[in-house]
């Protein structure tokens, strides 16, 4: 997530036996949740027609423009599109065709040579229409197709000819039982049915519903799947490769809303659900132990570890801060947290003893793809905290820890965080090796936290009474000091994505080097005002806020009667040790940030401009 992050959507294709559409959109539902802005999809009619329909708008409008058309087909592919090059249109939905109309594609990414390769087309007579880098694809294979004679061969050429990231999936009128499909730095992965049938995805969400038997393409692969068969080349070295196929071990549990308006809020009240999963089976409190199975077979490596680089993007980012201050107090291991976007460019001193630790939601992301790449060729440990089984970063890494959260289907990360936090302090335990004066502490808390996440998730309609006195604000403040600090960080970026409220995390001390400049009766501060050892200083900030007539809303650990004389609006979370704090005070602050959303009448669960998982730098 860098200069201008941008992200790729989804893409579905099916070839078998049902109606093609019909899978294809059912597809493109499953894969809603990471954010489009429109949508779009290819067949060819068993009648050998070929039919192109697109839409700048959700998938539910693009079924009644199926309906209209009432395909009969065997072969289709689907595209959400999240636009990185030119308008969300219909003209620049995808799938893109070639000048004849008989050459279909859908593109996940970005082609960084495009300008050069449709300067190129034109010179050779080609028409664009879209303002898209995609565009070029179709053309390009045609070009190819035409100067060589063959269409595997045209196809890979043109492949041969792309830089940047992409996945794609391609149709055509004179292959009109196959599907192409190809990758670079992007996922793709196949699908292997029953009775022959294949469904192609960028995100195994799409694939779950009809089979757990995949294969999932790798960088250079280019696929030809059916009639009846599918073929893996290496479009780079033109050899065959033989398809490994793995069984999906995803956590089946079907995002369903039950009875919550959206996926965000049904999230957030997840947290118990998550800090249990997370602990379950690896906290054992009777023996002390934290049990990481992940991690056992890279022990011996781990005991050489002298200092820890966490690499993320977004809300991991500021999981990693918290896992920053957790491990080097319990671990004593310093640590670093960089963003992953600015890890990959910079030259930075490196050694063997260092290890690597990546958050990731999706393990998907594009940016922290490339942190682990990086430093691959060096030796380093490479550890993954993510929550996607079977995802790029999962498959890259030499161990790690699942978050087990299930599903997050919001594009705001709510449980995700919770779990990555969770995951974070049992690292710290698992490295301290019992070796902390508050080990057997920490561990214990642990086991109380679900609990103390449900006092916390029963605040609810108390937090939003608080939230809708100052969802008219235009600016916020977060601020805290030691745990808090990250917690206020995350709680600003919660508040920015849901709300399109400006909001600013600071550290608490840095008040009066800046920010106390902003302060009047219309810029409101969320104050972290949790029991630490720090309290006295955070209630002197809160003073200085108050003096200069800002509004505060604070957040205090039970029993703490000061504050309400200083504060207009007090949130009381139960009584934890300072490392477990931002366990709670995240919920309070997504709570807070959703429902000042909610009565801005937001879609909450896709906000604007945003998408679920960043996959393309
Ligand atoms: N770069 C392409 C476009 O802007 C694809 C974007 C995507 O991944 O959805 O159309």
């Amino acid at each position: 997530m860098d200069s201008a992050p941008k992200d790729m959507c989804g893409i579905v294709g099916y070839i078998g036996s049902k109606e093609a559409t019909d899978v294809v959109v059912e597809g493109l539902r499953a894969l809603e949740y990471r954010g489009y802005d429109s949508t779009g999809i290819a067949c060819i009619e068993d009648s050998g027609n070929a039919k192109l329909l697109k839409q700048s708008g959700r998938v539910d409008n693009l079924i009644s423009l199926i309906k209209e058309s009432a395909p009969r087909s065997h072969v289709a592919i689907g595209h959400t599109r999240w636009a990185t090059h030119g308008l969300p249109n219909s003209v620049n939905a995808h799938p893109h065709a070639n000048n004849n109309q008989d050459i279909f594609v859908v593109h996940n990414g970005i082609i960084e040579n495009y300008q050069e390769l449709k300067e190129q087309l034109i010179k050779n007579g080609y028409i664009f229409k879209s303002q898209t880098d995609s565009e070029i694809i179709p053309n390009l294979i045609d070009y190819y197709v035409r100067q060589i004679g063959s269409f595997e061969k045209g196809l890979s050429a043109a492949l041969n000819d792309l830089k940047g990231a992409f996945a794609i999936a391609v149709i055509a009128k004179n292959k009109p039982k196959t599907i192409y499909a190809a990758k670079v730095s992007s996922p793709l992965v196949i699908g292997v049915g029953k009775n022959k049938e294949y469904i192609l995805a960028s995100d195994p969400n799409a694939i779950l519903e009809h089979t757990k038997e995949v294969v999932f393409l790798e960088d250079g692969d280019l696929a030809v799947i059916g009639p009846d068969k599918l073929k893996i080349y290496n479009f780079k070295k033109s050899n065959k490769k033989k398809p490994k196929l793995e069984l999906l071990d995803y956590d089946q549990e079907k995002a369903s809303l039950g009875q919550f308006p959206n996926f965000m809020l049904k999230e957030i009240f997840e947290a118990p659900k998550t800090i249990q999963s997370a602990i379950l089976g690896r906290v054992r409190p009777d023996e002390k132990i934290i049990k990481l199975g992940g991690l056992e077979g890279v022990s011996t490596q781990l005991n050489y570890i002298d200092r820890i680089v966490i690499v993320a993007c977004g809300t991991s980012y500021y999981a990693g801060l918290v896992g920053e201050y957790i491990i080097e107090d319990i671990a004593g291991i310093p640590v670093e947290v960089q963003l992953a976007s600015e890890f990959k460019y910079r030259n930075e001193p490196f050694s063997r003893s260092t290890m690597l630790l990546a958050i990731s939601q999706s393990g998907e992301t594009a940016d922290t793809i490339a942190a682990l790449e990086k430093v691959k060729d060096f030796g380093c440990l490479r550890l993954g905290i993510i929550n996607t089984t079977g995802s790029t970063i999962a498959r890259l890494t030499d161990a790690g820890v699942y978050c087990h959260a299930g599903p997050e289907r919001a594009v705001a990360s709510t449980k995700a965080f919770i779990a990555q936090v969770t995951v974070l302090t049992l690292i710290a335990l698992y490295l301290s090796k019992g070796n902390n004066k508050n080990y057997t502490k920490l561990l214990e808390e642990l086991i109380s936290l679900p609990q103390k996440a449900q006092d916390v998730i029963d605040l609810a309609p108390e937090i939003k009474k608080i939230a809708l006195k100052y969802k008219n604000y235009r600016s916020f403040l977060f601020i805290g000091r030691g745990y808090g600090y990250p917690s206020a960080l995350e709680g600003a970026l919660k508040l920015k994505e849901i709300s399109y409220i400006h909001a600013e995390g600071y550290a608490a001390g840095e008040m009066k080097h800046g920010p106390l400049a902003l302060i009047d009766k219309d810029f409101p501060t969320f104050a972290i005002a949790t029991n630490t050892n720090d309290l006295d200083k955070i209630m002197s900030n809160i003073e200085e806020i108050r003096a200069r007539g800002g509004p505060v809303v604070a957040v205090a650990t039970k029993g703490n009667k000061a504050i309400k004389r200083l504060v207009q609006d007090v949130i009381y979370i139960p009584k934890t040790l300072s490392h477990t704090q931002p366990l709670l005070l995240a919920t309070i602050m997504q709570l807070f940030s959703y429902y000042i959303a909610e009565a801005k009448k937001v879609d909450i669960d896709h906000p604007r401009n945003l998408a679920k998982s960043v996959t393309v730098e």
